[in-house]
């Protein structure tokens, strides 16, 4: 695995664990050029949905970011944080049906069908700040509820 830092391979690990429910693992690297230490996320190929954004970037789908998005819509409407939960599931669920990759475009469509079954005031919203954006998680960002991206390489 290339050193994000100073792009050497060769590096030892220091410590695994499973993360997420078992479905992957997380293992602490330390890089053997520099010294310096990162970490990498090894899960089934099969599992992951991956999203091909505008930008031509290939990010994982991540369901808590599909539900900060809808969380972010539904400021102050009476939607509960189950109805949320579930919603953000039965995105994952479709989009597992389209995978292995879909786009962010897919993934607001479905987001919006359900939303305004959900509220109309809260999908309106959503349909006129998500068109701006890249993805759902840029949306929960500019709405403050998220803090942005961090600088640091994860693996
Ligand atoms: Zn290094």
């Amino acid at each position: 695995m290339r050193c994000p830092w100073c792009a050497s391979v060769e590096d030892r690990v220091v410590d695994s664990r499973e993360v997420e429910q078992g479905e992957a693992i997380r293992r602490r690297r330390e890089c053997l050029g520099c010294g310096r230490r990162f970490t990498t996320y090894e899960r089934a190929a099969e599992a992951v949905i991956w999203v091909l954004k505008r930008s031509g970037q290939r990010v994982p789908f991540e369901r808590a970011k599909v539900a900060a998005g809808v969380r972010a819509a539904c400021k102050n409407r009476p939607v509960r944080e189950d109805e949320i939960e579930t919603l953000a599931a039965q995105v994952e669920e479709a989009m597992r049906e389209h995978g292995p990759q879909v786009t962010s475009e897919q993934i607001g469509r479905a987001v919006l069908e359900r939303l305004r079954l959900l509220d109309d005031v809260a999908s309106v919203r959503f349909a006129s700040v998500y068109k701006g954006f890249e993805d759902v998680g840029d949306f929960a960002r500019e709405l403050g509820l998220e803090p942005p991206p961090s600088d640091l390489p994860t693996g």
